[in-house]
């Protein structure tokens, strides 16, 4: 398939709402959608995506285009990334690029394909029964793509290079080790979880042994591919259901998030070994309001774990800990009886983090240490806003047992001390936060005239206008350079496909945003034809002015020729006509 043909396969298939909707959460405005702009930092959203053209704008940074420039922008990526990307998406074959080079998740998927197989194979009946124990049902382990990597050395790799996998392409993607005696492979005798990205491309695998040596779980190493700190189980099927409840439930294992989808929890997560981190909490405030956090209870009340929590909370999620009867997890709850009503009882009695910092140390309060425990809690509540905290003060306060006024006094000194010594994690986002921005701010221009863009929208949506009309009649129309240029592209017969096509390939956002402009603006008009006259008009009559405006200024300097005069007349009688 050709270039242009899969851009619009790729366009066909994909809805630019669903695509922008992964990572921008959008409310429905008349027939568009509005959301805060992910390109530049906002309180009042901005940010319009159309689902009839298929495009996005924002009016405070200028920024708009198409699926492939958002995802370009969005992503950081080149046209030709973002086409891979958006063709994987879309499932559109595309050419591979002249390297050759395979794509790693394509490896993955061939990993994955293995795993699952062996799963069914006579090796793998160790694995069946155990996940039987775990009472994960044959449906369950092709709903959740389960695997098992057999006991063998080298089971996967020699497949791998049967298939024509290179030895960099699978230490690339943390499938095997290289060992003294030769490679092999990473997961053995595990049974294997596999890790999607939010777009569902397959970036690791989390293993759990069955018998033998070795750590109970272990994960795909970092890489190219993979980052924990980014990555969120099951995400990829639970976006949808977290988006429509707009609360998030994370969990620790893969277990316990599998058997919560089962249960008909589908906006269930889990961490990956680690603690929550800024990337995750980023993830999920593009979806959600709030998230229920549900770790076993020894772990939701460490120090690592709170920090965490809080640092969710700080990027604006509304942070509630879940505590399940009896200390069980997850997964031990709910497989047993009655156990999604107990579950969805927990869920209704979460703590609002600023109250869990108390009920976590509830115990020790009461004892010897209290007055190390107490300015532990006043550390962490400091960390919280305090928008977010001022509800719960007093009831905080009297188990500290002080009077609330003197809490909300400690906490905002507190406040007003960290915010003049930034701690370093602060520094670093801030830090990170503008190389987002700047680098978001290159060539960036001034925004385009909305009635160039509208001239330039009407003829890219008109093939008989584009056919129609002489280039040497509409080019003096406009001003600008850039939408000169494309107005003579598409008068001389260019496909806008190919067209869009060159913009990408240079970067050029310019122009994808002069459509967007030019589009919003039509919609002020009942009909195509009633716009183009309009629009038309109205530049015809800017530029009369202009002529009009330096004749005025060579006449008055004494520099008008007879002929220059006459033309001064006419076109004074031409504006005066219009009026
Ligand atoms: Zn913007």
């Amino acid at each position: 398939m050709g270039q242009d043909e899969a851009v619009r396969e790729i366009k066909e298939r994909l809805d630019i709402v669903e695509l922008v909707g992964d990572s921008v959460p959008l409310r429905k405005v008349g027939k568009n959608l509005r959301g805060l702009c992910p390109f530049h930092a906002e309180k009042t959203p901005s940010f319009y995506v159309s689902p009839e053209r298929q495009t996005f704008h924002c009016y405070g940074c200028g920024r708009g285009g198409d699926i492939f420039s958002f995802v370009m922008e969005r992503e950081g990526l080149s046209f030709p990334e973002a086409m891979e990307m958006l063709a994987e998406r879309a499932g559109v074959e595309i050419r591979r690029s002249a390297s050759g080079k395979r794509n790693l998740s394509e490896i993955m998927e061939i990993a994955l394909g293995f795993y699952r197989e062996s799963l069914q194979s006579p090796s793998g009946e160790a694995a069946r029964k155990y996940l039987g124990t775990r009472q994960l049902a044959p449906s369950a382990w092709s709903q959740f793509e389960l695997g098992w990597a057999p006991p063998a050395w080298d089971a996967l790799w020699s497949l791998l290079q049967k298939k024509g996998v290179s030895r960099q392409e699978a230490l690339a993607c943390g499938l095997i080790i290289e060992g003294q005696k030769g490679d092999y492979d990473r997961f053995r005798g595990r049974v294997l979880y596999p890790i999607r990205d939010i777009a569902g491309k397959l970036t690791a695998f989390g293993g759990r042994i069955l018998s033998g040596e070795g750590a109970k779980y272990i994960n795909s190493p970092e890489g190219p591919l993979f980052n924990k700190r980014a990555l969120l189980y099951l995400l990829p099927l639970a976006k949808a259901s977290i988006r429509e409840i707009g609360a998030a439930i994370v969990v620790e294992g893969y277990m316990d998030a599998l058997r919560l989808h089962l249960c008909g929890f589908r906006n269930a997560v889990a961490t990956l070994g680690t603690s929550l981190t800024a990337e995750q909490a980023a993830l999920l405030k593009r979806m959600a309001d709030r998230v229920l956090i549900c770790y076993d209870s020894d772990a939701a009340g460490q120090e690592a774990t709170l920090r965490g929590m809080t640092l969710l909370q700080k990027e604006g999620l509304d942070v509630h800990v879940v505590e399940l009867p009896r200390g069980k997890d997850p997964d031990e709850l709910l497989a047993s009886s009655g156990g999604p009503d107990l579950f969805k009882l927990a869920l209704g009695g979460a703590i609002p983090l600023p109250l869990y910092h108390v009920h976590a140390r509830r115990a020790t309060l009461e004892g010897p240490g209290r007055k190390k425990v107490v300015e532990e809690i006043l550390e962490g509540l400091a960390e919280l806003p305090m928008l977010d905290l001022a509800p719960h003060l007093g009831s905080i306060a009297s188990s500290l047992g002080i009077f609330s006024h003197q809490l909300a006094e400690i906490l905002r000194d507190r406040l007003l001390a960290v915010k003049k010594f930034p701690s370093e994690s602060e520094k670093r986002e801030s830090a990170s936060d503008r190389v987002y921005v700047n680098e978001g701010d290159k060539g960036r221009g001034l925004p385009p005239d909305p009635w160039e863009a509208a001239l330039l929208f009407l003829l890219w949506k008109s093939p008989e206008k584009r056919s129609g009309l002489a280039p040497e009649a509409i080019l003096p129309l406009v001003s600008d350079e850039k939408v000169q240029g494309a107005v003579a592209a598409v008068l001389n017969g260019e496909t806008p496909e190919s067209l869009q096509g060159r913009w990408h390939e240079t970067n050029d956002r310019f122009l994808e945003a002069a459509l967007a402009v030019g589009g919003d603006f039509c919609e002020a008009f009942n009909n195509m034809e009633d716009a183009w006259l309009k629009v038309e008009s109205s530049l015809r009559k800017r530029v009369i002015e202009k002529e009009y405006r330096s004749l005025r200024e060579k006449m008055t300097r004494g520099l008008a020729t007879s002929q220059d005069m006459s033309r001064l007349n006419e076109l004074a009688r031409i504006l005066k006509g219009r009026r």
